[in-house]
Protein backbone atom coordinates (compact mmCIF):
# COMPACT_ATOMS: atom_id res chain seq x y z
CA UNK A 1 0.00 0.00 0.00
CA UNK A 2 2.48 2.41 0.12
CA UNK A 3 2.87 4.60 -2.81
CA UNK A 4 -1.01 4.56 -3.14
CA UNK A 5 -2.62 7.40 -3.27
CA UNK A 6 -4.36 8.58 0.40
CA UNK A 7 -8.59 10.10 -0.16
CA UNK A 8 -10.22 10.23 3.56
CA UNK A 9 -13.49 11.00 3.68
CA UNK A 10 -14.11 13.29 6.96
CA UNK A 11 -17.19 13.08 6.76
CA UNK A 12 -17.61 15.76 9.89
CA UNK A 13 -21.43 15.45 11.84
CA UNK A 14 -22.64 13.79 9.45
CA UNK A 15 -25.09 11.76 8.28
CA UNK A 16 -27.86 12.47 10.98
CA UNK A 17 -28.54 8.49 11.53
CA UNK A 18 -27.24 5.28 11.62
CA UNK A 19 -28.88 3.74 8.44
CA UNK A 20 -27.93 6.18 6.56
CA UNK A 21 -24.43 6.33 7.91
CA UNK A 22 -24.58 2.41 6.56
CA UNK A 23 -25.73 3.54 3.49
CA UNK A 24 -22.70 5.85 2.52
CA UNK A 25 -20.43 3.44 3.89
CA UNK A 26 -21.60 0.75 1.84
CA UNK A 27 -21.70 2.58 -1.02
CA UNK A 28 -18.40 4.04 -0.89
CA UNK A 29 -17.03 1.10 -0.05
CA UNK A 30 -18.06 -0.40 -3.23
CA UNK A 31 -16.21 2.32 -5.03
CA UNK A 32 -13.33 2.18 -2.76
CA UNK A 33 -12.78 -1.52 -2.76
CA UNK A 34 -12.39 -1.93 -7.16
CA UNK A 35 -9.48 1.00 -7.24
CA UNK A 36 -5.92 0.11 -7.60
CA UNK A 37 -3.65 2.58 -7.12
CA UNK A 38 -5.66 4.74 -4.50
CA UNK A 39 -6.35 4.09 -0.53
CA UNK A 40 -9.61 5.15 0.88
CA UNK A 41 -9.77 5.79 4.59
CA UNK A 42 -13.22 6.54 5.85
CA UNK A 43 -14.24 9.10 8.75
CA UNK A 44 -17.01 8.68 10.27
CA UNK A 45 -18.57 10.52 13.70
CA UNK A 46 -17.14 8.29 16.82
CA UNK A 47 -20.80 7.03 17.45
CA UNK A 48 -21.27 5.09 14.19
CA UNK A 49 -17.37 3.69 14.35
CA UNK A 50 -18.40 0.34 15.83
CA UNK A 51 -20.89 -0.65 13.32
CA UNK A 52 -18.78 0.50 10.41
CA UNK A 53 -15.36 -0.62 11.08
CA UNK A 54 -14.75 -3.59 8.03
CA UNK A 55 -11.83 -5.39 6.95
CA UNK A 56 -11.96 -4.52 3.44
CA UNK A 57 -11.51 -0.81 4.66
CA UNK A 58 -9.52 1.60 6.43
CA UNK A 59 -11.39 3.62 8.89
CA UNK A 60 -10.36 6.48 11.35
CA UNK A 61 -11.76 8.56 14.19
CA UNK A 62 -12.23 12.50 13.51
CA UNK A 63 -10.62 12.91 17.07
CA UNK A 64 -9.46 11.53 19.83
CA UNK A 65 -8.30 12.42 23.72
CA UNK A 66 -4.79 12.95 25.34
CA UNK A 67 -5.45 10.30 27.98
CA UNK A 68 -6.26 6.94 27.71
CA UNK A 69 -8.10 5.94 30.65
CA UNK A 70 -9.81 7.65 33.67
CA UNK A 71 -12.43 10.00 35.34
CA UNK A 72 -12.59 12.44 31.58
CA UNK A 73 -16.87 12.40 31.23
CA UNK A 74 -17.15 12.18 27.54
CA UNK A 75 -14.16 11.36 25.73
CA UNK A 76 -12.68 9.11 23.78
CA UNK A 77 -9.37 7.26 24.46
CA UNK A 78 -6.93 6.15 21.59
CA UNK A 79 -7.02 2.70 23.29
CA UNK A 80 -10.71 2.56 23.01
CA UNK A 81 -10.12 3.70 19.21
CA UNK A 82 -7.55 0.93 18.44
CA UNK A 83 -9.51 -1.81 20.29
CA UNK A 84 -12.36 -1.28 17.83
CA UNK A 85 -10.25 -1.67 14.87
CA UNK A 86 -9.98 1.71 14.14
CA UNK A 87 -6.57 2.09 12.64
CA UNK A 88 -5.86 6.17 11.64
CA UNK A 89 -7.08 9.31 13.53
CA UNK A 90 -7.64 12.86 12.28
CA UNK A 91 -5.69 15.27 14.82
CA UNK A 92 -6.02 18.80 14.85
CA UNK A 93 -8.62 19.84 12.21
CA UNK A 94 -9.51 23.15 12.46
CA UNK A 95 -12.89 23.05 13.13
CA UNK A 96 -11.20 21.07 16.58
CA UNK A 97 -8.25 23.76 16.60
CA UNK A 98 -11.19 26.50 17.32
CA UNK A 99 -10.62 24.89 21.26
CA UNK A 100 -7.16 22.96 20.61
CA UNK A 101 -3.91 24.77 21.01
CA UNK A 102 -0.55 23.06 19.19
CA UNK A 103 0.08 21.24 22.67
CA UNK A 104 -3.06 19.73 23.12
CA UNK A 105 -2.72 18.57 19.36
CA UNK A 106 1.03 17.02 20.16
CA UNK A 107 -0.54 15.50 23.47
CA UNK A 108 -3.07 13.64 21.29
CA UNK A 109 -0.49 12.92 19.07
CA UNK A 110 1.65 11.47 21.52
CA UNK A 111 -0.93 9.17 23.11
CA UNK A 112 -2.47 8.16 19.80
CA UNK A 113 1.07 6.56 18.54
CA UNK A 114 1.07 4.89 21.82
CA UNK A 115 -1.93 3.34 21.14
CA UNK A 116 -0.59 2.36 17.71
CA UNK A 117 -2.75 4.48 15.66
CA UNK A 118 -1.97 6.29 12.26
CA UNK A 119 -2.54 9.95 12.37
CA UNK A 120 -3.89 12.32 9.90
CA UNK A 121 -2.18 16.11 11.77
CA UNK A 122 -4.34 18.74 10.10
CA UNK A 123 -2.73 21.92 9.63
CA UNK A 124 -3.65 25.07 7.71
CA UNK A 125 -2.99 29.14 7.62
CA UNK A 126 -6.76 31.32 8.45
CA UNK A 127 -5.58 33.30 5.94
CA UNK A 128 -2.93 34.38 3.40
CA UNK A 129 -1.19 37.62 4.85
CA UNK A 130 0.50 40.03 2.13
CA UNK A 131 3.61 39.73 4.34
CA UNK A 132 3.31 35.86 4.62
CA UNK A 133 3.24 35.15 7.83
CA UNK A 134 0.89 32.58 7.30
CA UNK A 135 4.48 30.35 6.92
CA UNK A 136 6.06 31.56 10.10
CA UNK A 137 2.32 30.00 11.29
CA UNK A 138 2.42 26.85 9.58
CA UNK A 139 6.16 26.43 10.65
CA UNK A 140 5.00 26.74 14.25
CA UNK A 141 1.81 24.59 13.86
CA UNK A 142 3.99 21.65 12.40
CA UNK A 143 6.79 21.57 14.88
CA UNK A 144 4.95 22.18 17.69
CA UNK A 145 2.48 19.45 17.18
CA UNK A 146 5.13 17.00 15.72
CA UNK A 147 7.33 17.76 19.62
CA UNK A 148 8.53 14.66 20.84
CA UNK A 149 7.66 12.65 18.24
CA UNK A 150 10.76 10.34 16.23
CA UNK A 151 11.86 10.27 13.07
CA UNK A 152 11.17 6.30 13.22
CA UNK A 153 7.64 7.20 14.44
CA UNK A 154 7.10 9.33 11.03
CA UNK A 155 5.89 6.60 9.04
CA UNK A 156 2.46 6.58 10.96
CA UNK A 157 2.10 10.44 10.35
CA UNK A 158 -0.02 11.91 7.86
CA UNK A 159 -0.11 15.29 7.03
CA UNK A 160 -2.78 17.18 6.02
CA UNK A 161 -2.37 21.07 4.82
CA UNK A 162 -5.97 22.49 4.80
CA UNK A 163 -5.79 26.18 4.26
CA UNK A 164 -9.09 27.10 6.46
CA UNK A 165 -10.07 30.22 4.01
CA UNK A 166 -10.26 27.08 1.09
CA UNK A 167 -12.82 25.00 3.21
CA UNK A 168 -16.03 24.63 1.78
CA UNK A 169 -18.17 25.32 4.98
CA UNK A 170 -16.27 28.33 4.83
CA UNK A 171 -17.44 29.44 1.71
CA UNK A 172 -14.06 28.71 0.14
CA UNK A 173 -12.95 27.72 -2.75
CA UNK A 174 -9.52 25.36 -3.75
CA UNK A 175 -6.06 26.67 -3.55
CA UNK A 176 -4.70 27.37 -7.16
CA UNK A 177 -2.07 24.29 -7.71
CA UNK A 178 0.67 26.49 -7.76
CA UNK A 179 1.04 27.70 -4.66
CA UNK A 180 -0.40 23.70 -3.29
CA UNK A 181 3.07 23.00 -4.86
CA UNK A 182 4.99 25.55 -3.31
CA UNK A 183 2.79 24.79 0.21
CA UNK A 184 4.06 20.94 0.34
CA UNK A 185 7.68 21.48 -1.17
CA UNK A 186 7.52 24.24 2.20
CA UNK A 187 6.26 21.32 4.47
CA UNK A 188 8.97 19.10 3.18
CA UNK A 189 11.11 21.56 3.90
CA UNK A 190 9.75 21.84 7.29
CA UNK A 191 10.36 18.72 8.38
CA UNK A 192 13.50 17.49 6.45
CA UNK A 193 15.11 20.55 8.64
CA UNK A 194 13.69 18.90 11.99
CA UNK A 195 13.78 15.14 11.04
CA UNK A 196 17.36 15.08 8.48
CA UNK A 197 17.84 15.65 4.50
CA UNK A 198 17.65 11.60 4.33
CA UNK A 199 14.47 10.92 6.33
CA UNK A 200 11.44 9.09 4.30
CA UNK A 201 9.27 11.88 5.25
CA UNK A 202 5.03 11.40 5.38
CA UNK A 203 2.42 11.91 2.69
CA UNK A 204 1.78 15.24 2.49
CA UNK A 205 -2.07 15.33 1.57
CA UNK A 206 -4.15 18.57 0.65
CA UNK A 207 -7.85 19.25 2.01
CA UNK A 208 -10.11 22.15 0.92
CA UNK A 209 -13.03 22.11 -1.02
CA UNK A 210 -11.78 19.31 -3.20
CA UNK A 211 -14.14 18.49 -5.69
CA UNK A 212 -14.91 15.89 -9.10
CA UNK A 213 -13.90 19.13 -11.29
CA UNK A 214 -10.01 19.86 -10.00
CA UNK A 215 -9.28 16.32 -8.37
CA UNK A 216 -6.84 15.85 -11.91
CA UNK A 217 -5.28 19.30 -11.81
CA UNK A 218 -4.55 19.47 -7.53
CA UNK A 219 -3.08 15.84 -8.07
CA UNK A 220 -0.85 16.53 -11.20
CA UNK A 221 0.04 20.10 -10.02
CA UNK A 222 0.09 20.13 -6.72
CA UNK A 223 2.45 17.76 -5.99
CA UNK A 224 0.59 15.74 -3.18
CA UNK A 225 -0.13 12.24 -1.99
CA UNK A 226 -3.57 12.43 -1.79
CA UNK A 227 -6.56 14.49 -0.46
CA UNK A 228 -8.53 14.93 2.84
CA UNK A 229 -12.36 15.63 1.55
CA UNK A 230 -15.19 16.67 3.75
CA UNK A 231 -18.55 18.09 2.32
CA UNK A 232 -18.06 16.46 -1.32
CA UNK A 233 -17.24 12.64 0.46
CA UNK A 234 -21.19 12.90 1.57
CA UNK A 235 -22.10 12.80 -1.78
CA UNK A 236 -21.66 9.22 -3.24
CA UNK A 237 -21.67 10.47 -6.96
CA UNK A 238 -18.86 13.40 -6.43
CA UNK A 239 -16.83 11.45 -3.99
CA UNK A 240 -16.81 7.73 -6.54
CA UNK A 241 -15.81 10.24 -8.96
CA UNK A 242 -12.99 11.67 -7.16
CA UNK A 243 -11.82 8.06 -6.26
CA UNK A 244 -11.50 7.05 -9.51
CA UNK A 245 -10.28 10.22 -11.40
CA UNK A 246 -7.41 9.77 -8.31
CA UNK A 247 -7.11 5.93 -9.26
CA UNK A 248 -6.33 6.45 -12.45
CA UNK A 249 -3.56 9.62 -12.91
C1 LIG B 1 -12.29 19.79 5.73
O1 LIG B 1 -13.02 20.50 6.42
O2 LIG B 1 -11.41 19.09 6.22
C2 LIG B 1 -12.47 19.81 4.28
C3 LIG B 1 -11.47 19.46 3.51
O3 LIG B 1 -13.69 20.19 3.86
P1 LIG B 1 -14.16 20.47 2.35
O4 LIG B 1 -13.64 19.35 1.49
O5 LIG B 1 -15.65 20.47 2.46
O6 LIG B 1 -13.60 21.78 1.98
Amino acid sequence: MKNKKIIIANWKMNPNSLDKAKKLFSETKKVATKLKNTQTIICPPYIYLGSLVDKNISIGAQNTFSKNVGAYTGMISPDMLEDLGVEYVIIGHSERRLWETNEIVNKKIIEAMRSGLKVILCIGEKERDKEANYFHFLKEEILESLKGVSKNALKNIYIAYEPIWAISSNKGSAIDTGNLHEMVIFIKRVLSDKYGVNTKLPKILYGGSVNPKNTQELFTEGNTDGFLVGGASLDIKKFGEILKIADEI
